[in-house]
């Protein structure tokens, strides 16, 4: 999976399209992500000892990682990222319209 925690992302489809967000978790098992402010998702909460309060409480709800595209920090957009290993044998992940090293 391309995108790891704390990337900005591009939501591209579904009912936040248009939105961004940072990337708070990531599930590569089932390749889902959740994107703070993304697909926000009311919850009954009943109430318990350490709230004392019950209600509705919002969260967000996990999205499908290929609804959303990386923004790179660099020249701002979109990006198609790709990956390339560097002198030291270390992977890293770069923006293909920059080619901007993202990691
Ligand atoms: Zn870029």
């Amino acid at each position: 999976m391309k995108i790891k925690k704390n990337d900005t992302v591009l939501v591209i489809a579904g009912k936040d399209r248009g939105k961004t967000g940072k990337v708070r978790f990531v599930y590569p098992a089932e390749n889902k992500v959740i994107v703070e402010g993304v697909n926000m998702i009311k919850k009954h909460a009943r109430a318990n000892a350490q709230t004392r309060q019950g209600g509705i409480i919002e969260r967000e709800a996990k999205l499908n990682a290929s609804n959303v595209m990386i923004l790179c920090s660099k020249c701002n957009k979109p990006a198609r990222v790709g990956h390339k290993l560097l002198e030291d044998g270390k992977k890293v992940r770069f923006c293909r319209v920059c080619q901007e090293v993202l990691d």
